[in-house]
């Protein structure tokens, strides 16, 4: 097909030109005497990205599945009760994790296109006079309905019972995309990839951690081989790692972070915000609903968009691959045909978003569904326009 293809999806997401170019080098020799020079300056530079001054950050060459696995491992114990919830393929795919490593799991069920149920955390906090809760979970952004929830708010639930849990917090779809504080919120183990935020091919399992994780690290019981801490700590210390690190999508990484930290982290969060506000002004002229229950759940990197019933989303995913050379997500498990999703974080700006709506536009008429042509699209220009670039829109 004729003119570039265009991806969607929530990750991978866009690689930036600079970050492709900075991963086209030949093979470097992962034992240098100056391989430091680039790995020593990048653990700082990540963890500025996670907003974590007093931690330490660790790259294994994995993906996110890896860091959900490296942050249980490593400071958990076999049996230990954890508190978690589940709303989405994401957040479920980490409660079975865990239950399969051997957690013993309290999870609440909400509705799909709910978030994490803070009160509910909260009862059962206030409830557990014991202790026995050595770790709280937080999918904070569930990237199969689009939802985000509200960490910080785990957090002061936590903190208003003196309760000393761990704070675990999957943010593969948040972190370099919308407001993250891993400091100001005491997360205790932050789980990424390097496919969303970080703009880069999928490869990186990216888990960033408090000083009480490493506390946790000295109790924790599980065995662990590849994911050791203690191996990555022996080793980063000097700049090295345990086994064949992914050096190109290192070399990647340094100026991704570089672009997210040129760009102010600030400015990336508006950024996403105003992007997304694009897209729900368009969703919305569609006369169609987000998967997310209620508008404090809405995600800014990515929206889940509810087909009417007749209709198999799975046919406009089809189609605006096949004629019009785009992806867009998929609905995964419980919502498999009744949603797509706009992927909209990452290296993108309101061009871009244009074209992906106006895409699902005509592949949604070509699919059956009564939508007025330009309808979204004139919405999201509508919008973009009135809202001054870099300020942050009203949603
Ligand atoms: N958690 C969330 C919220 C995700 O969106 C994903 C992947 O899309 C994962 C975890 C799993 O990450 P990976 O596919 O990199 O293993």
């Amino acid at each position: 097909m004729a003119g570039y293809n265009h991806l969607f999806i929530p990750g991978p997401t866009n690689v930036p030109e600079r970050v492709r170019m900075a991963m086209n080098v030949p093979m470097q020799d992962m034992r240098a005497p100056d391989f430091g020079d680039l790995t020593i300056p990048l653990f700082e530079k990540v963890k500025q990205v996670f907003r974590n001054e007093t931690g330490r950050v660790f790259l294994y060459p994995s993906s996110g599945t890896g860091a959900w696995e490296a942050a249980i491992q490593n400071t958990l114990s076999p049996g230990d009760k954890v508190l978690m919830s589940r709303f989405g393929q994401f957040s479920h795919l980490w409660v079975d994790m865990a239950r399969r490593l051997g957690l013993d799991v309290d999870v609440i069920d909400r509705p799909w296109g709910e978030g994490v149920p803070v009160e509910a955390y909260a009862e059962r906090l206030r409830a557990d006079r014991a202790r026995e809760y050595a770790a709280v979970f937080v999918t904070h952004n569930e990237t199969a309905t689009g939802v985000t929830s509200d960490v910080g708010a785990v957090r002061k639930a936590l903190d208003e019972t003196d309760h000393p849990a761990l704070l675990m917090v999957d943010g593969v779809s948040s972190v370099g995309s919308i407001p993250f504080d891993q400091e100001g919120w005491r997360v205790d183990c932050c789980v990424s990839g390097s496919q969303k935020g970080f703009m880069l091919p999928a490869g990186l399992g990216i888990l960033s951690i408090s000083k009480w994780a490493l506390d946790a690290h000295k109790r924790a019981g599980f065995p662990r081989t590849f994911f050791s801490f203690e191996d990555m700590m022996a080793h980063n210390d000097n700049g090295y790692f345990p086994y064949t690190p992914a050096t190109q999508l290192l070399r990647g990484l340094d100026v991704s972070c570089d672009i997210l930290l040129e760009e102010g982290l600030e400015t990336v969060w508006a950024r996403h915000h105003r992007l997304a506000s694009g897209v729900r002004a368009a969703i919305d002229a569609w006369g169609l609903k987000l998967c997310a229950a209620e508008e404090k759940w809405q995600s800014d990197t990515v929206s889940a968009v509810v087909v009417p019933e007749e209709v198999d989303a799975r046919d406009v995913i089809a189609r605006a691959y096949t004629a019009y050379d785009t992806s867009l997500g998929t609905g995964l498990s419980k919502v498999m045909g009744k949603v797509f999703r706009i992927g909209h974080l990452g290296w993108l700006n309101e061009g871009m978003v244009n074209t992906a709506l106006a895409v699902a536009e005509m592949a949604m008429i070509d699919s059956g569904i009564a939508i007025e042509p330009g309808s979204g699209v004139g919405a999201a220009i509508d919008h973009f326009t009135r809202t001054p670039a870099g300020k942050i829109a009203e949603a």
